[in-house]
């Protein structure tokens, strides 16, 4: 937790699997602000797309919950790639499925309410860890979610009340999970299948 893989711009070397825990993309704003554009769990791994091209990481990679990841030298996974071509299928299909998590997280930013992404968000979680608890301090969360420390107060209470979950010290246990998906806007459903359930390779 808090490790960074990457900063915004490096060039990349390694592809990081990730075992258990969650790495946090998080792009930042030239006034300072940030927000998490997009997560990795055991779903998947970082930057999949320099399987193919040299590319740049456009957001800080950093791990927002403790785990355990693997990491592959770029040259060595494309010549992996070469030798194993269902590897690439898999790596593309996963980079295809995050690019569609990507456009329906602009969406969602523009239309949702904080609430429902905050449920959203915290399901998204939740599905990739071991456990009901999430640690973390509610400034990170605001950081994370692009929001006032007071808009996710609220909302975290409003669940809270709900008894979907339990909130205090940078501590968020999932109580009653149907409650959070029922706060949670359309999209988690979308993410669901985008990135989780990946398609057998044709
Ligand atoms: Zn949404």
């Amino acid at each position: 937790m808090g490790h960074v893989f990457s900063e915004a711009g490096d060039g990349i070397g390694h592809v990081h699997f990730v075992l258990s825990g969650i790495i946090s993309a998080v792009a930042g704003m030239q006034d300072g602000r940030t927000v998490e554009t997009f997560m990795v769990g055991r779903e998947g791994a970082t930057t999949p797309g320099a399987i193919n091209v040299p590319v740049r990481t456009y957001s800080r990679l950093v791990g927002q919950a403790a785990g355990e990841t693997r990491r592959i030298e770029v040259t060595r996974l494309r010549a992996l790639c070469e030798e194993r071509p269902d590897l690439r299928t898999i790596l593309a299909l996963y980079a295809a499925g995050l690019q569609g998590e990507l456009e329906q997280s602009g969406a969602c930013n523009a239309l949702h309410r904080s609430d429902q992404r905050f449920a959203k968000w915290l399901l998204r979680c939740h599905d990739r860890i071991d456990g009901e608890t999430l640690l973390l301090t509610q400034e990170y969360l605001a950081s994370l979610l692009g929001s006032q420390r007071t808009t996710v107060n609220e909302a975290a209470q409003g669940l809270q009340k709900a008894g979907a979950i339990t909130y205090s010290r940078g501590r968020v246990t999932i109580l009653d999970r149907a409650a959070l998906e029922r706060a949670a806007c359309e999209c988690y459903r979308h993410g669901q299948r985008s990135s989780i359930d990946i398609p057998e390779p044709q």
